[in-house]
This record gives structure tokens, sequence and C-alpha cells, in this order.
């Protein structure tokens, strides 16, 4: 078989529409993506549950209030159906939270043992805002295995913290995140590997350099991220209606379960507006490769991703970390015209 059948081939497999990738011009760049994409598309890489979609913040930057889904938390027959079969396809990372603060999970232990127990390829990467990462729920963390922690700080002040995070103290999380890390240290455990990160904004853009020194003589991981308007969801300047840009990379990378089991399009899909379909009636699997995400992913891949309502709000060429390899392969000037 010819070189170039076998791309058309193996395209076609994966996409079911060869034609599709036309705004790739490369057969070397064709190639790689088939490649990369090939275990991505089969199996997600990256599972993100919302365990519960209420917090005791109310964040200048979160759309979380908006929200027309009643707060709950997930029932654990529903996430312990997602676990068995993360467990079974070989899920590699597991986020059990979205919109929502997962320590406020009175059993939260319970379902982060149950990813432990059952889904034990899978890397368990929790976020948390720290206000409630108490001792106790420290020892919580460290039985149950958990790889990594990441603790949004967004401020270096008491003053800019407070006006972002409100509801919550600034010196409560930072002796919380502090001990946190003492306890690990003294366990002799490096794991979880604990990040911390600053959203950065104009309320907190002058304390950036000061929080990057201050953290990273404690933590393993320190970041400053861009903002995302989460879909026009909060203030901001974020358009994606530019025609002929990338592909979003986490179309590909991520499958956000909301607490009734429904699939969300991305993390910015916070109301869950347009489901992908629900894992309490349909496998992870069937949905990652049935034909709602696939043809997304098609318009996408042809540069008319401003045609979907959702994305014509959002830039993620403004706020995203991608890998290297997907920004080589998709051609700098088909996306900047
Ligand atoms: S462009 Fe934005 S809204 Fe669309 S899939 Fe990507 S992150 Fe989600």
């Amino acid at each position: 078989m010819n070189l170039r059948i076998t791309f058309r081939f193996l395209l076609k497999a994966i996409y079911g529409k060869a034609e599709a990738l036309a705004t790739v011009t490369s057969p070397g760049r064709r190639a790689l993506f088939a490649y990369k994409t090939h275990r991505m598309l089969a199996i997600p890489p990256m599972v993100s549950i919302e365990v519960t979609n209420a917090c005791n913040a109310d964040c200048i930057m979160c759309p979380r209030k908006k929200m027309k889904r009643p707060v709950k938390k997930m029932e654990f027959s529903l996430f312990r159906k997602i676990i068995d079969e993360c467990g079974a396809i070989g899920v590699r990372k597991i986020l059990p939270y979205s919109y929502g603060e997962s320590l406020l999970l009175p059993d939260l232990e319970r379902y982060l043992m149950y990813i432990h127990q059952k889904a034990r390829q899978s890397k368990i990467i929790l976020h948390t805002n720290g206000s409630l990462l108490t001792e106790q729920k420290a020892k919580a963390i460290f039985r149950s295995n958990v790889h990594s922690l990441f603790i949004t700080i967004d401020g270096n002040s008491k003053a800019t913290y407070e006006r972002i995070r409100r509801n919550l103290v600034f010196e409560e999380v930072k002796n919380n995140v502090l001990n946190f890390i003492k306890m690990r240290n003294g366990l002799r455990r490096s794991r979880p590997y604990v990040n911390i990160g600053m959203i950065v904004m104009s309320e907190n853009r002058h304390e950036v350099s000061a929080f990057l020194k201050f953290w990273k003589q404690v933590a393993d991981h320190v970041y400053a991220g861009g903002y995302s308007t989460r879909a026009g969801g909060v203030k901001g300047k974020e358009s994606g209606d530019r025609p002929k840009r990338r592909p979003c990379f986490r179309l590909w990378n991520e499958f956000v379960i909301c607490n009734n089991g429904d699939v969300a399009l991305c993390c910015n899909d916070w109301d869950c507006t347009m489901k992908m379909g629900n894992v309490g009636k349909e496998s992870l699997r069937a949905i990652w490769a049935g034909g709602k995400f696939q043809r997304i992913r098609q318009i996408h891949i042809k540069g008319d991703s401003y045609k979907i309502p959702l994305c014509r709000k959002c830039n993620p060429d403004q706020w995203d970390a991608v890998p290297i390899w997907w920004d080589k392969i998709w051609d700098f000037r088909a996306r900047k015209p």
C-alpha cells in the first residue's frame, strides 16, 4: 500500500472523513496527528469528574453562581460506575473535581480511595482552593495516594487575594498549604506533587513576581496562568470568532463529567449546555468516540470552530497550554489570517 493511501486509511478510520484534515498541509504533520491522536481518541487521556458543584468561595473569575444546574454531590453509585470503566480501559489521569470545591465532601476519602483501588494505573489529580485543607483532609489525601495537588492562590497579599477569592481568608489558605507541605515532607513522601498557581488578571498582575518568588521556595511547581472568561461566563475580552484558527486541544484531551452524569463539551461548558451524552446510560468510550464529539472535532479541524456558539466566545490561544507537538501540527498561518 503506498504511503498516501495508508494516511487516508488511517485518517478515515479515525474520523470517517479524511477530507476533514484538508487544513493540515504537510503529509508529515498529518501522519503525526493520526499517530498522536490514535490512543487519545480510543481512551480519553484525562477524565474530570464533578464530585460536587458546591463551593465555599465566590471567586470573581468563576461563573458557578450563574449555573442553572442543581447544586449537589455526585451519587457514589454513579461515581463507582465511572471509575470502574476508567480502571477497565486504562484512563491515565482522573481529576475528581470540576466546578466546585471537592474538599467540601465529608466522605471525599471514600471517593479518592475508590479511584486508588479500582483504577490503580490512573494518576489522581486534585484541585482545591486550599481553604479546607486541614490536617485531617491532608491525611486522607496521603492515604488515597493522590499524585498531584493543584492549589490556586490568586494573590500575594491579603487585600488582593480576598478581593478575588471572595469568602476565603488569605492567612488560613496560606497556612493550610504550608502545613500540608510540611506534613508531606515530614512523612518523607514526594507525592502529592504540590502545584501552586495564580490566574493572572488586572486585579493581581502587580503581584505576580512576588507570588512566584515566595512559592518557588516551598512548592514543587509554581505557575502564573492565563485568564479564561469561561466562554463568556465571566467578564473579560475573549473572542473565538476568528476563522481558521487551530482546533482546540481540549476536544482530544479531556472528558468532563458533571455531577448528574451528563458529559460537557469541555471544562468551559460550565453549565453543561452541550450535552455529549450521559455516563449513567452509556459508556465513556462510546460517548468519547461517538458522533457528537466527532462532529465537533471535525468542525474544529476544518477551522470552523467559530460556528459553535460556545467556542465562538472562547479563545484557548489566550489562556490554554498545549503540548508542543500540537502547535507544530497546525499551520500557524492558517490560524492567523
Ligand atoms: S474552544 Fe473553548 S469552548 Fe470550545 S472546546 Fe475549546 S475550551 Fe471548550
